[in-house]
Order: structure tokens, then sequence, then C-alpha cells
């Protein structure tokens, strides 16, 4: 696997080309760099090899055999994003497009009585596609690249997208935004939930967050404002953000509404982000450097 392609990409959301490494990230990543937009604070990897071979990566190379979501942490995560998906735009009888949807767990809570959403999956296994089908939940069994070229999703016209705990593990967020666009009604929502996330007090300790994986498997880095940010250049207007400064996960909520010639968002400061992972680094130095 040493003769990988690499491409050399700017910030994926405004488009600059000046950048800053976030030094301190090299001890945690294997060497491997971390940059911060100058422009707009957005953390992102600038190095990526093919969107195939990341996803490869994870299925043979971090996933292999035996993973499974069935676990607690997960569950409860997916109960939340269900729950605040209810509340905010309602999920009774609407069509609910799943971006890798794994072996379906999600789908098979929304689909429950108690929410009673009309479930889909986009899912690169075919091993989940096929357990999902015999349940009932119908699939496109590919990555979102195939399911954006595959002429399928015109005419779904989606009330619902989610894309939970996946739009930093792909090549390219913007190509996965455009196809939640693409395969949404207008006016229909898109969802997107992460418990990784920036600038907030909640801290694991930064070998954790940060890993010796292949870096571009881990491309993207959101703050709150990074998120907006990319709903805001994806032709979506942000209608809910959740409580992300007491809660583990991050949640925001958009609408599609058309894209706009210069889109507008709260940046973040890139000195802070530095400031915040060098601080992220001497608590861990300090209390963690074992756990
Ligand atoms: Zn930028």
């Amino acid at each position: 696997m040493t003769e990988d392609d690499y491409t050399e990409f700017d910030c994926d959301l405004c488009g600059s080309a000046d950048a800053a490494e976030i030094t301190v990230a090299r001890r945690y990543t294997n060497d491997q760099p971390i940059h911060v937009c100058r422009n707009c604070g957005f953390v992102y990897v600038r190095r990526r090899r093919s969107a195939e071979r990341i996803a490869a990566a994870w299925t043979h190379e971090i996933y292999g055999d035996g993973y499974t979501a069935r676990i607690p942490a997960v569950k409860a995560r997916q109960i939340y994003v269900a729950e605040t998906a209810d509340v905010e735009i309602g999920l009774a009888d609407k069509t609910l497009c799943d971006f890798g949807g794994g072996e379906g767990q999600f789908l098979d809570i929304v689909r429950d009585p108690d929410y009673g959403a009309i479930p889909f999956a986009v899912e690169p296994s075919p091993e989940n596609c096929r357990a999902m089908a015999e349940r009932g939940i119908e699939c496109f069994c590919g990555n979102i690249e195939a399911y954006q070229a595959s002429g399928e999703k015109p005419g779904r016209g989606f009330d619902i997208v989610t894309i939970m705990w996946t739009i930093e593990n792909c090549q390219s967020c913007r190509t996965m935004m455009d196809a939640a666009y693409d395969a949404l009604a207008d006016g229909g929502h898109l969802v997107i939930a992460t418990g990784s996330r920036i600038l907030v007090p909640f801290k694991k300790p930064l070998q954790y967050y940060l890993s010796t994986n292949p870096a571009d498997t881990h491309a993207f880095r959101f703050s709150a404002n990074s998120l907006k940010g990319l709903f805001a250049v994806s032709g979506f207007e942000v209608t809910y953000v959740n409580r992300y400064l007491d809660t583990d996960y991050l949640v925001v909520i958009g609408r599609k509404a058309g894209h706009v010639a210069n889109p507008q968002w709260d940046k973040d400061d890139h000195l802070a982000v530095i400031d915040f992972f060098e601080r992220w680094d001497r608590e861990t130095q300090g209390h963690y450097r074992d756990a």
C-alpha cells in the first residue's frame, strides 16, 4: 500500500489555500499534519487519497471484521438524534434517507411506531444492505459518490436526510452535502450529527480524538461554526443547533433553501483554534497521557 496517490486540497469551506499547521497534532497522528484555514478557521487534512481508497481503509483496515454499532454508546446517540429530529421537524410519515446506514440500527429506531418514519439507506457494505433488506429496509448499496452518480436520486425527493458520525470520514464533505441536497425534496431537511467537534469544553484525551489511523480517514474536524458554514456553502439554511456546549453531541439541522452567491457564516479565528489544540495537548500530557 505504498503507491497510494495523494491530492492536496484547499479549504473545503471557503476555498482558501492559506492554512497553518496545528503542530501539536503530530504527537498523536504518527507525524501526519493537520491544518487550520487562516481565512475561516476550518480544520482539515490537506493530503487525501481517493474517495474509494479512503472508504476501503474504513471497511478493511479500521473497522475490520466484527465491528458492530450495537453497543450502548452508539444506540444512545442514535436515540438522541431521533428524538431531536422528531421534536424539531417531525418524523411521522416522513421519508428519511440515512447516508452510511451501517447495520440499520438508527433506521430501525426511526421506523418504530413511536416515530413512524419511512426509512431508506445508502450504505456501501453488501452484508449490511442484505441484512437491512431482510428486515424490509430499502437500500442503495454503494458509497455516496456512486449514489450521487447513479441517477437513482432524482425524483426521490426525501423529506429528511441524516448524516450521523459520517461527514468527517469521507474524502469530500462537499460531495456528501451535494448528494444530500440532490436527494432532498425542496424544503426538505438535512440532519448532521457528530461527536467529533472542537472549541467545546468537553475534551477526551487527545490521543483518542486524534489517532494514528491514516489522517485522511478523518479529514475534517468541525466546530459549531464550521459545521454551520458547511450548511451555508451547500445551499442550506440552518434551522436548529443543539445545546452542544453541555452535550456530548453536536447536531445541526438545515432546510434545503437553494444556493446563494455569497454564503455567510460565523468564521472561527484560526489562532483560537491553534490555542485550543495547544491547551488540549498540555492537559492531555499533564493528566491523561497514559489513559
Ligand atoms: Zn477556509
